[in-house]
């Protein structure tokens, strides 16, 4: 990534929600249902699909509304001294930035010519928000599973004097003195504390490891937490990469890294970076839509994250 994006326009061939939560949930078992009888008259249709909405500050201005076809869209409308529309979808719905004195028409315009997208992009983290919210969140108790580099490790909690978090690689264990009085929430911090250690250990080869391969030099390197992107790379070479990708296969991992470290050569998203990237990770469009489909499946570990 390179900037943060509010243009449509832009391609967004990287930008992945961060859907942070998640572990894949139980096949759902097949309940055999009875088929119900031929209703007598037509019900209304039931909306299976549902459109994010904005949440609004007690100090924000009312949300927008713009009826796209049979779907009232929501949004928030900021301005700025831009001179064009610019457009964001995020799992919380639709932001429009438009220039300070475009009148409301022409705003509703610039949204109408860009429905197509923007419909299709409110599905998009309308399901996917639908999916996370069906997936329980990680219970923090001995013997948790932890997504780690692509596989469970397994929680266990030991009474302890001092609080301790070691890691067993060969059992695949983590290892968490619990000392007494420790609350829920401690122990998630500290696993969490756990994970961005190891993210900050793995980055830091990785990125040493395929920097003369893409041929560059990066300046300095930081995790990022939050947020919406998996990493992002500045002109001055510093690269941010999101911790949580710790909880994903190493190639996936890898992938971030070598496309963080393309746009030291090339700072777009241009088939002259495609080619960047290709040369060291050919399977780039493998690990895009891996990385996407399995957001959608990670357990719930860190919810305010
Ligand atoms: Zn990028």
């Amino acid at each position: 990534m390179t900037s943060p994006k509010t243009d449509a326009n832009q391609p967004d061939l990287f930008a992945q929600e961060l859907v942070a939560t998640l572990k894949p949930a139980p096949a759902p078992t097949p309940v055999a249902r009875p088929v119900p009888p031929a209703p007598l008259f037509k019900a209304p249709p039931v909306p299976t699909r549902t459109l994010p909405i904005p949440p609004v500050g007690p100090n924000d201005p009312p949300l927008r509304k713009i009826q796209l076809g049979s779907h009232t869209v929501h949004y928030v409308l900021r301005r700025s001294a831009r001179r064009s529309h610019g457009f964001m979808v995020c799992d919380d719905g639709l932001f429009v930035t438009s220039p300070n004195r475009a009148p409301l028409d022409d705003i509703e315009r610039a949204i109408r010519a860009k429905q197509r997208w923007i419909l299709t992009k409110l599905f998009e983290r309308g399901e996917r928000r639908a999916l996370r919210a069906e997936r329980p969140p990680v219970e923090w108790v001995d013997g948790a599973q932890l997504p780690y580099l692509g596989a469970d490790i397994t929680l266990r909690l030991e009474p302890a004097a001092r609080s301790h978090c070691v890691h067993d690689a060969a059992t695949r264990t983590l290892h968490l003195g619990v000392t007494p009085g420790l609350e829920t929430w401690q122990i998630r911090e500290r696993v969490k504390l756990w994970f961005q250690d190891e993210a900050k250990r793995i980055f830091r080869e990785r990125l040493d490891l395929y920097a003369p391969h893409v041929g560059v030099t990066y300046h300095s390197f930081a995790i990022s937490s939050a947020g919406t992107r998996w990493g992002s790379c500045t002109v001055a070479g510093n690269i941010r990469l999101n911790w949580k990708l710790v909880h994903y296969p190493l190639a996936l991992l890898d992938y971030v890294v070598v496309h963080e470290l393309a746009h030291l050569r090339e700072m777009n998203h241009s088939p002259a970076f495609w080619a960047v990237v290709g040369e060291v990770f050919p399977d780039y469009d493998g690990a895009k839509a891996a990385l996407k489909k399995r957001s959608v499946e990670m357990p719930v570990l860190f919810p305010d994250e």
